[in-house]
């Protein structure tokens, strides 16, 4: 049975309401567009091994074949054999790959965003080299088009795309940076018309963890940086990324961009948030239209470069037996690595590492857009479980990670499981150790 808008119980706002016609079309266009060759030869390749499946927590935790990754496209994998492959002629004359409906796509809405976090451990494993999250990526992006992004990030989306910030009740993050200054006494930059480097925040941050705020002022006053905030590009996180739109991302992302360019930064400081770098690091310069006139740094390769120069000094952290979970946007999709082992070693850090740590590391369930989608909570509690164990298995006491949403994202578990270790950040632990700063703890 379908409801109003001509789907099957899709998680939707009002203003995503479609006839079940133009959420098809809206699909396959949005598709058509991003289908490339590249796009093409991956969808072509796939040997049906079933690999990926081994490499999805979604999968191992419930063994249940609808989240095998490369099944998460497949009404887009079956829109492409029929409509537009070499043998398409053919799957339509036998009648192999059926016309995708608006129920199917309501139905994938699930499998596009409630159970994948985007994180590419399924790219990783392919033995045929397929980028299978860069496909789902896509897919999302067609999904958004036929009015089917979940109701969580479709509003969280529109409002960041108009106004900056993703909560339009919000109190001004301008307002509420300036006030955690004032209460952890420490100066705030902010709209300096010039400076060196643009940093900017994290929502989770400002709402929930304020001590990592300060931490990043801290740091780099105590390195002398000639850095600033601008009110008009405060929000690293992007919305329109997790949702799937592509010209809300374009627009979320300019506003960094143009305001870094104001400010003649020559680095935007990415601070503790996966999928702001991946967004900014790797996304942004092609929505721009060209290249970026400034680096993008998230804020542990920069502090490691910074102690490689002599510039950062740390005092020994006495933090005991410690565990690091490494965000999947950095490590995997940006090759950060070093950087937080290079901090963690010059603090003395004794490190157990996770069983799967670095590139192989499991996201912590709620990367993607995942932990904010509502009814998605049962599912990744289920597949948080085998990440949890790993990180009691290493009998570390102080678990530390550098991305604010997987810390959210493990307080969380911390509330549901009852779960007995608190997530820590790696930037706050640094700005607690500067050499010559008084130790704050
Ligand atoms: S591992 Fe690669 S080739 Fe095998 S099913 Fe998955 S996408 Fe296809
Ligand atoms: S990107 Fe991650 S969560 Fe999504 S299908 Fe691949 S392994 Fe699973």
């Amino acid at each position: 049975m379908s409801d109003a808008t001509g789907v099957l119980s899709a998680n939707l706002a009002p203003e995503q309401a479609m006839t079940p016609e133009a959420r098809v079309a809206g699909a396959m266009k949005g598709f058509a567009q991003e289908v490339g060759a590249l796009s093409a030869f991956r969808l072509d390749s796939c040997i049906h091994c079933g690999i990926c499946a081994d490499a999805c927590h979604f999968y191992i935790a419930t063994e249940d074949p609808q989240y095998t990754p490369i099944w998460k496209v497949e009404p887009f994998k079956q829109a492409y054999k029929r409509e537009a492959s070499p043998f398409a002629p053919l799957y339509r004359l036998l009648g192999l790959k059926r016309e995708v409906t608006a129920d199917q796509l309501a139905q994938w809405q699930h499998l596009l965003f409630d159970s994948c976090n985007m994180c590419g451990r399924c790219s990783l494993i392919c033995p045929m080299g397929i980028d299978v999250s860069a496909l789902i990526e896509q897919a999302r992006h067609a999904m958004f088009d036929a009015g089917l992004a979940p109701k969580e990030l479709y509003q969280k989306a529109a409002c960041q795309q108009a106004t900056g910030q993703p909560e339009a009740s919000a109190e001004p993050y301008r307002k509420q940076l300036l006030a955690i200054g004032t209460r952890s006494g420490v100066a705030i930059p902010l709209d300096k018309p010039d400076a060196e480097i643009m940093l900017c925040v994290p929502r989770t941050d400002i709402e929930q963890y304020p001590s990592a705020v300060a931490a990043l002022a801290r740091v780099m006053q105590h390195l002398g940086s000639s850095c600033t905030f601008r009110s008009d590009g405060l929000v690293a996180e992007n919305y329109g990324y997790y949702a799937g739109g592509k010209s809300w991302q374009r627009d979320i992302s300019l506003r960094l961009i143009e305001q870094a360019i104001a400010c003649k930064a020559k680095t935007l400081l990415v601070p503790e948030c996966g999928h702001a770098y991946t967004a900014l690091r790797w996304e942004a310069a092609d929505l721009y239209g060209k290249p970026l006139p400034f680096k993008v740094r998230h804020v542990t390769e920069f502090l490691a470069d910074e102690l490689q120069a002599g510039r950062l000094r740390l005092t020994q952290a006495a933090s005991g037996k410690t565990t690091f979970h490494d965000p999947c946007q950095l490590v995997r999709k940006g090759g950060v690595n070093d950087a937080p082992r290079t901090l963690m070693k010059a603090m003395g850090i004794e490190l157990n590492e996770l069983k799967n740590h670095g590139g192989f590391s499991f996201c912590c369930g709620g990367g993607g857009g995942v932990l904010d989608i509502e009814r998605a909570a049962p599912l990744r509690y289920r597949t948080m479980e085998n990440k949890l164990r790993e990180i009691d298995d290493t009998g570390a006491g102080t678990f530390l990670t550098s991305c604010s949403d997987c810390r959210r994202t493990f307080d969380d578990a911390r509330t549901h499981f009852n779960w007995n270790k608190t997530p820590q950040s790696l930037l706050e632990l640094v700005a607690s150790n500067l050499s010559g700063a008084e130790k704050r703890t």
